[in-house]
């Protein structure tokens, strides 16, 4: 297979295969890749900005206006076409992240990604890392939304920094079988 294929795969299909190729993934980036220092300070890097934005998120109380967001009929806005936006390298660096990433069970009409403490992943795909609705536009002034998106532009740097660094290492690993 041509690896840009290969590169689509991890790019499409349903949650659940891109997942599983996000699994295979991280053993073959574990055994090849996991020694490479350059990887863990690109990691810790992440980490640092995820944990600053969650800190952000909490002094917003975002948590509550989800939580209540969520009980209403029409629901909050993590829906099971979310997971569309996902793909096999974002999964990847959560697993590498060492988030426990598993499908919503049972399977409803949320995002399969959402577990009970709220999103399972802590770098989100990039849909979701942007998306602030009217809720929050509203009850918040624009200094505060601006340092939120200062932490969200933060986090997506990184993260793409290192999808770009994975996809280049992994062009010379032998993937055969993903
Ligand atoms: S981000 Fe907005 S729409 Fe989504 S759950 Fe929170 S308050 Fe509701
Ligand atoms: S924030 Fe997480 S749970 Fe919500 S739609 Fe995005 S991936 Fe799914």
């Amino acid at each position: 297979m041509h690896i840009s294929q290969q590169f689509q795969r991890w790019y499409s299909g349903p949650p659940q295969i891109k997942l599983e190729y996000a699994r295979q993934l991280c053993k073959i980036v574990q055994e090849n890749l996991w020694l490479d220092g350059k990887l863990h300070d690109k990691l810790l890097g992440l980490k640092k900005s995820c944990e600053q934005l969650s800190l952000q998120m909490e002094r917003m109380e975002m948590g509550k206006l989800c939580s209540a967001c969520a009980t209403r009929p029409d629901g909050g806005c993590c829906s099971a076409y979310m997971a569309d936006n996902t793909d096999s390298i974002q999964i990847l660096i959560n697993l590498l992240l060492e988030k426990d990433i598993s499908l919503r069970d049972p399977v409803d009409s949320e995002c399969c990604f959402l577990g009970p403490q709220g999103c399972r992943f802590m770098a989100k795909p990039i849909f979701c890392l942007n998306y602030n609705c009217t809720h929050i536009m509203k009850r918040t002034d624009p200094q505060t939304m601006k340092t939120l998106e200062q932490h969200a532009a933060a986090v997506l740097g990184q993260q793409t920094a290192i999808e770009s660094w994975l996809l280049d290492r992994l062009q010379h690993l032998p993937l055969q079988t993903i």
